[in-house]
């Protein structure tokens, strides 16, 4: 089955709203393994709504319609629908008692702007909206579908994972679509796929590459008549790309990076503590997020000034004076000091600048030192990374995630 999305919304056009809709639908199609080809985005008008429900008709065998159900003289999807399978509005009973429950159960009268909201597309099957007012809409021809639900999205998640999910699924007929991520690190995009391309081109197994912060994942996707083939699939994929690039391979799954870490050091019996500076407490935060973090987190000291890092985390002061600290040598001391000081196996650090300004010439803003200290190795990763001063705090503490993962588990998988 292929799908287009079709966001409606003059908001969106004019960058009032960000589209979430869009980006949460298209992680659902491909949950289903329903091929989306598109997204298009058009404002509150009819005939252009019809239209561009045509144009994606006329290529694909599903639209998925967000926004523009509700009782306002902007809300013009329901007619938009209509003008593109050339039927009349009509009042739809079932949509009209959902309805008037919801108002009563609100203490709100009816009224017609209001009801204007059971005004479905003749043919058309009302898809309840647990939350809000405005029903969905799911009408078909000739094999064709368009689904409408409406733009606010605590009302549009759950109406496609209660109401629409289990509808397609029953279309799509028993072709299941498994799907595994495979995560590596210590290893960029090119020289990773690079030896895989000839497993990269194919159509079923496919696999596909991100990039994230420290991190390449391969998504791999099998679309077969059962669970069970399709996860003997995955597993062979799976199986003969560790035996090319496993030694960069530090995890499978979704879960944060933080999770990963715990379930290494859970792995191995250890414990980690950390000194962060251009991170401010990002990277505990996310440790002590992972229920039971107790176990493997002992405990951090954010050292934001010289005199913090030289008093709690005794970096020397000819380090800060001759090298700064902006530096591989301070990062070194503070993941060393911390990992003595709260007597843990690990300890990893970060400095640096998050900017707006500061910075130095050959460290301009950006520049991120990430320190490691464990019983078998002690190592600085200089980054270089670009964004505002939220993304580079964010990017350093991932990446100091990443670079602890590595060194817990590098190597593991191809062993
Ligand atoms: P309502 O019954 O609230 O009028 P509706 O189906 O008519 O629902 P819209 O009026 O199009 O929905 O949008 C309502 C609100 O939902 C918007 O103001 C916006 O905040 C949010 N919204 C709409 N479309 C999107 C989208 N694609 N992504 C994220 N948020 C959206």
């Amino acid at each position: 089955m292929v799908a287009e999305i079709i966001s409606v919304g003059t908001e969106l056009l004019l960058g009032q709203v960000t589209d979430t809709n869009a980006s949460f639908l298209s992680r659902r199609l491909a949950d289903l393994g329903i091929d989306l080809y598109r997204r298009t985005t058009v404002g509150d008008n009819v005939q252009r709504i019809g239209q561009v429900i045509q144009e994606a008709l006329s290529r694909s065998d599903l639209a998925l319609m967000t926004g523009g159900l509700g009782p306002t003289p902007d809300d013009v999807t329901a007619e938009g629908v209509a003008v593109a399978f050339g039927v009349r509005l009509v009042f739809h009973p079932q949509a009209e008692e959902w309805l008037l429950q919801r108002l009563s159960s609100r203490g709100i009268r009816p009224s017609p702007t209001l009801l204007k909201q059971a005004l479905l597309p003749e043919g058309a099957i009302p898809i309840p909206n647990p939350i809000g007012t405005a029903p969905g809409i799911w009408m078909e021809k000739d094999g064709k579908r368009v689904i409408v639900l409406p733009g606010v999205p605590s009302e549009m998640e759950a109406m496609f994972d209660d109401e629409v999910t289990p509808r397609l699924k029953d279309l799509l007929k028993g072709d299941v679509l498994r799907v595994r991520v495979l995560r590596f690190s210590g290893v960029g995009e090119s020289a990773l796929t690079d030896r895989l391309a000839d497993i990269m081109g194919g159509s079923n197994p496919t696999v596909g590459t991100l990039v994230k912060p420290g991190e390449v994942w391969l998504r791999l996707a099998c679309k077969a008549p059962s669970e069970t083939d399709a996860e003997a699939a995955l597993n062979e994929l799976h199986k003969k790309i560790v035996e090319r690039v496993g030694q960069w391979l530090v995890g499978v799954g979704e879960d944060p990076l933080e999770v990963l870490v715990m379930e290494a050091l859970k792995g191995k019996g250890w414990t980690i503590a950390t000194a962060e500076s251009v991170t401010g407490g990002l990277i505990g935060a996310r440790l002590t997020f992972v229920p039971g973090a107790s176990q493997h987190y002992r405990g951090g000291i954010i050292a934001y000034t010289e005199g913090v890092k030289m008093s709690l985390l005794s970096v020397p002061w000819s380090v800060i004076a001759e090298k700064g600290v902006v530096s591989e040598e301070c990062a070194r001391h503070m993941a060393g000091f911390v990992r003595t000081r709260l007597r843990a196996d690990v300890g990893v650090s970060t400095t640096g600048y998050a900017g707006p300004t500061g910075g130095e010439e050959d460290k301009p803003i950006g520049t991120v030192f990430i320190g490691l200290v464990t019983p078998n190795e002690t190592k600085v990763e200089r980054y270089q990374l670009r964004g505002n001063r939220q993304q580079i705090r964010d990017a350093a503490a991932q990446l100091a995630l990443a670079v602890t993962l590595r060194s817990l588990k590098v190597g593991a998988a191809g062993k």
